[in-house]
């Protein structure tokens, strides 16, 4: 592989890592990103972190699942393992440090309300419309009279930001006025990924390329907080046969569905890794065939009720 100044010196600084939502069991398209995420972290000295994003949709149960199946795989990962909701007085002082410089404003808006302002013409698609970013002080008191619950939205300065990307190299997009605290005073996922990647050491983030419109948003938010911006690789999804993204009800598509029917976790592997043009069927094997700059730029289409078994030896 050539050398590549801005990659820390093997074995020494730097962590990629995988940040899984509880909210179930893993499916194939979440093992092939955790499997993705631990070769290039691993195959440039970085260590492995993981983080359980429990701020919402928590399974019981499901996180200790999803370690098991990540093990399993032979996926290793350097502890501890954070949980985002024993964090959140790290998320409330950032937070604090934004509001501090006049960076953020209550939000009264409803759901609906938005969805309804967004879809007007002219509107940059998905953006909050900045409906409650300059109202008078008689109508916050208003609002909040009304007892509607506020959000705490970003006071951007922008409206786009850039980063670069391993896979989709430079990429701009939308900076809106976007949540970081939410009505029942939870952390928004924004904020808090933000925190803790830096917290937690995280300067290499590899996650589906769905997240990718949200990640102008997260850079500049780490930039406003002085923090430094991890670099970012996002990795085709796996599709259904309608082009969908893959989800549980797409047939057995969770390791314990595979085994079920008489996979080996070492199969499970050679499957994601021949969907990714390699033959090794552990991730130790699969460091050797890995490159980053062949990866498939396209979704995986798999239809579950097809697959066929792979072997350690084919
Ligand atoms: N917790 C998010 C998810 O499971 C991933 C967030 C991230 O990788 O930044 O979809």
């Amino acid at each position: 592989m050539a050398t590549d100044e801005q990659e820390p010196p093997r074995g020494r600084a730097g962590a990629g890592r995988f940040a899984p939502s509880p909210s179930g069991d893993l499916h194939l398209g979440n093992l092939r990103t955790a499997l993705l995420a631990w070769l290039f972290a691993r195959s440039t000295g970085r260590a492995f972190r993981l983080r359980v994003e429990d701020l919402d949709r928590v399974r019981p149960g499901a996180a200790e699942r999803q370690l098991a199946d990540l093990a399993a795989l032979g996926l290793d990962w350097d502890p501890p393992v954070w949980r985002q909701s024993e964090r959140l007085d790290r998320h409330h002082a950032a937070i604090d440090t934004l509001t501090a410089a006049g960076l953020t404003y209550e939000c009264y808006c409803t759901r609906r309300e938005i969805q309804q302002a967004v879809t007007a013409p002219h509107g940059p698609m998905g953006a909050y419309p900045g409906t409650c970013r300059d109202l008078t002080a008689a109508a916050r008191a208003a609002r909040r009279a009304e007892g509607r619950p506020a959000a705490l939205r970003l006071r951007s300065r922008t409206t786009e930001y850039e980063i670069v990307d391993e896979i989709h190299g430079a990429y701009r997009g939308v900076v809106d006025d976007f949540v970081l605290r939410r009505g029942d005073g939870t952390p928004a996922y924004n904020l808090a990924v933000v925190v803790d990647d830096a917290e937690q050491g995280i300067d290499q983030v590899v996650r589906g390329d769905d997240l990718l419109p949200s990640t102008p948003r997260q850079a500049y938010l780490a930039t406003l907080l002085g923090l430094a911006v991890p670099r970012y690789a996002h990795v085709p999804l796996v599709l259904n046969r309608e082009g969908k993204r893959l989800a549980k009800r797409d047939g057995a598509v969770t390791l314990a569905d595979r085994v079920a029917l008489g996979d080996t976790p070492e199969q499970v592997v050679a499957l994601l890794a021949n969907s990714l043009g390699y033959t090794g069927s552990t991730p130790g094997a699969l460091l050797s065939e890995f490159r980053s700059a062949t990866l498939p730029r396209e979704p995986w289409t798999l239809d579950p009720r097809n697959m066929v078994k792979f072997s350690r030896n084919p």
